[in-house]
């Protein structure tokens, strides 16, 4: 894959910024201030990990575009779109310097213009740590803090062509990688192996992390959220791959079922095949549902609807779905009481399941787009119920 592929265009990072603030103005806010995360890669394309030293890019209302970081990082966060860009100016500050302290001295009423007033709250980003969050409350005391996501959510939930294209490109990496793992050897081995063997696979893809590889194998594939274990696959049973990473920092999340036969071919047993085919047209049935203007939790209760009427209801203890971008479980979610229309764009995972405790679970995960005329499905590998050797 060539590197300009894997890239987000400088200019989207301008038209970020300022669609950013035109949610601050519609808000009220005095501005945001966004620490490191998917809030900060999302506006300025630094990409990091929170520590103890603050790092915070500081958008007022109106003026200039403050990025607050300590000194070590200063040419990191030079080397940004944004501020390579011209839309943000780099304040280093020292090891004994008090970030927060600076940072207040920007909300400080001789620094806006704008004439925003001290009771305007301020946006802080849903990421930022408490220690950082209670040095600013007490810097800033009296001020109202409110989370900046009532003005990122909307921004973030509908994807721009290159985001709809880095999440294509994760969802085919790891289609490839549930394949691969579906028709190589299981039987005899762990749980573990054949997640370190699927986190390899997905940075041979071109992934730059594997963030999860869930296997569960027999009663394991009950249970949602299993890691995987040192349990040894067995021929005559299901196993449950949900594998996701991030890839130039979109993320991938993909679950297949599976049975393993083994060399004997042990068929299914008849109960199973048919919750598989029940989940099978859950997961159908929800995707069928979706295109702009539906709203989000009709998404769930299409797929929760066939798998009551089918008798299973109470076994499938989940929402059918979360958003997927910067982060692998985000805004819209699918579920009961989101009202959230869905506006062309909007990327999440439609993944109902079956679960029976002690025994065997089915899930199946797809990554869906709305686009203007119905879903647009991100990942392709087969949706049949595989009976493979293993
Ligand atoms: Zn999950
Ligand atoms: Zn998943
Ligand atoms: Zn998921």
């Amino acid at each position: 894959m060539s590197e300009s592929a894997r890239q987000i265009p400088a200019d989207r990072y301008a038209a970020r910024l300022s669609a950013c603030r035109e949610a601050i103005m519609e808000r009220r806010f005095a501005g945001v201030l966004i620490g490191v995360g998917p809030d900060l890669r999302y506006v300025t394309g630094f990409v990091g990990e929170p520590m103890e030293r603050i790092t915070l890019l500081v958008v007022p209302r109106e003026g200039p575009v403050s990025f607050v970081v300590p000194h070590l990082e200063a040419q990191k966060a030079g080397a940004t779109p944004l501020v390579r860009g011209g839309l943000a100016e780099v304040i280093p500050f020292d090891e004994t310097d008090d970030a927060a302290a600076l940072v207040a001295d920007l909300f400080a009423p001789r620094q806006l213009a704008s004439g925003a007033a001290a009771w305007e709250p301020i946006g802080l980003s849903d990421r930022l740590w408490a220690m950082h969050v209670l040095a600013l409350q007490a810097v800033l005391p009296g001020r109202k803090f409110e989370p900046a996501s009532a003005v990122m959510r909307d921004l973030r939930q509908v994807k721009d062509a290159d985001e709809a294209r880095l999440l294509s490109l994760a969802a085919a990496a790891a289609d490839r990688t549930v394949d691969a793992i579906a028709s190589g050897r299981l039987v005899g081995r762990t749980e573990a192996e054949i997640s370190r063997e699927i986190r390899g696979r997905l940075i041979d893809e071109g992934h730059d992390l594997a963030d999860f590889a869930i296997v569960g194998s027999g009663p394991n594939s009950a249970s949602p959220h299993h890691d995987a274990s040192d349990r040894v696959i067995v021929a005559g049973e299901p196993i449950v791959l949900d594998i996701g990473g991030t890839l130039a920092g979109y993320c991938s999340d993909t679950t297949r079922t599976v049975w393993v036969g083994g060399e004997a071919g042990v068929a299914p047993e008849p109960e199973f095949v048919r919750v598989f085919e029940l989940v099978r047209e859950a997961q159908a049935k929800a995707t069928a549902v979706v295109r702009p203007g539906v709203p989000a939790e009709q998404v769930d209760a299409a797929a929760r609807a066939v798998i009551s009427t089918g008798g299973y209801g109470e076994f499938f203890t989940h929402r059918v779905g979360h958003g997927i971008g910067l982060e692998v479980h985000e805004d819209p979610y699918m579920v009961a009481g989101n009202a959230t229309p869905l506006a062309p764009g909007m990327a999440f995972s439609v993944e109902p399941g079956i679960y029976f405790p002690g025994r065997w679970g089915v899930r199946l995960e797809n990554i869906v787009m709305c686009a203007p005329d119905g879903a647009s499905v991100l990942n392709r590998s087969s949706l049949d119920l595989r009976v493979v050797r293993g």
